[in-house]
């Protein structure tokens, strides 16, 4: 009976198992930690910033996120009873393959305007001249202007949208779907997963936003992996590496990365140190081909998608190195590739259009709360 009890417990895995198992096990998931989420991107801004041209925006936003750590370390004793996806809507929302706390109808609790109101006012005595008046303004508006920011930021609307104020509201908003992605970890964690993939996998599987950028991990046994860093609710989800974020082909791929002097420069082949390469595929290394900081260009769709090298460099941070990263995305623009990331500290504004993620033209600055 024992050894008949022992064959039957083999299961046959499917073909995209063996394949994200080939390396070792590879997690879908990479969870935001509480504690260390937002003192490390506050950390690595504040690194960042020392002779950077944008040094004061990056140090206005390392003290933003400052705050956003302080918020997120109480928000569950200052609202203990947020409404939550129960066991049976996060069936549903499995079943249809969608995000189970979705940002553009999530209802929102007016617990985050309380948060925006807080963080609004921890960095206003740090703030320079020109951004006392818009947090003045943030901290006097009424709720329902606050909750029209937030839909259109959440929905990418730019029509309506306050650029100078929209880094705050953009705060406020990543610390409320982050407490809440692990309020969901943490009371429905203990059966496994609560979530897994949905059917787009270019979106974010706990909110359904995109991206900021992606991440190689460098640790345990996701070495190697690239995850997709959710510009809103900070889960990171696999992709396998070398296939298009926006589109998911993996034919037509480029890696573009910054030479000494600012100018573009291609790297030889695509990332050589991944999922997806094999020890005789690796193609010479050249400066470019070990960049931290690469943009992955698609010729099939357009777009592109930053990937960042922790194994590169350890304290690279998928959101304040693609605000310190801006010279990159001016040239790959030039080069006629639209961006798919979206970084909700730093829009790039045209106040017609729908997508809120296009680079400006170099003679057009970023809106900069923080020097403006
Ligand atoms: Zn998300
Ligand atoms: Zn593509």
């Amino acid at each position: 009976m024992q050894s008949m009890g022992a064959t039957a417990t083999v299961r046959v895995m499917s073909s995209e198992e063996i394949a994200a198992r080939a390396g070792g096990e590879t997690a879908f998931l990479h969870w935001p930690q509480r504690a260390t989420l937002f003192a490390e991107r506050e950390m690595r801004l504040r690194q960042l910033a020392v002779g950077h041209a944008m040094g004061d925006f990056l140090l206005f936003l390392a003290g933003v996120v400052h705050a956003q750590h302080e918020q997120l370390q109480t928000f569950g004793q200052q609202f203990p009873s947020l409404p939550l996806p129960d066991n049976s809507a996060l069936d549903r929302a499995a079943r249809a393959g969608l995000p189970p706390l979705p940002a553009s109808d999530w209802p929102r609790d007016p617990a985050w305007q309380t948060s925006l109101r807080a963080i609004a006012a921890a960095v206003r005595a740090q703030a320079p001249a020109p951004a006392q008046a818009v947090l003045k303004a943030l901290a006097e508006a009424d709720s329902d202007w606050l909750e029209r920011q937030a839909d259109c930021l959440l929905t990418g609307v730019m029509v309506g949208l306050d650029l100078a104020s929209a880094p705050i509201v953009a705060a406020a908003l990543q610390v409320y779907w982050t407490h809440l992605l692990l309020q969901v970890q943490s009371h429905h964690g203990a059966k496994g997963q609560p979530f897994g993939r949905i059917d787009d996998e270019t979106a974010c599987p706990c909110c359904g936003s995109r991206p900021t950028s992606s991440i190689t991990r460098s640790s345990g046994e996701s070495l190697g992996q690239r995850y997709l860093h959710c510009s809103l609710c900070s889960l990171q989800w696999h992709m396998v590496r070398i296939k298009c974020p926006h589109c998911l082909s993996a034919k037509k791929l480029a890696y573009f990365s910054l030479d000494t002097h600012d100018a573009l420069e291609v790297a030889d082949a695509g990332p050589t140190d991944g999922d997806e390469a094999s020890d005789e595929a690796q193609p010479v290394h050249s400066r470019a081909a070990s960049a931290v900081i690469q943009a992955e260009t698609c010729d099939d769709c357009g777009h592109y998608l930053k990937i960042m090298h922790s194994d590169r460099n350890a304290f690279v941070d998928p959101i304040a190195d693609d605000l310190a990263s801006i010279t990159l995305d001016l040239l790959v623009a030039d080069t006629g590739k639209l961006r798919h990331g979206v970084n909700l500290m730093l829009l790039f504004g045209e106040s017609d259009t729908a997508e809120p993620s296009q680079p400006p033209d170099r003679a057009d600055p970023p809106p900069d709360p923080g020097a403006a």
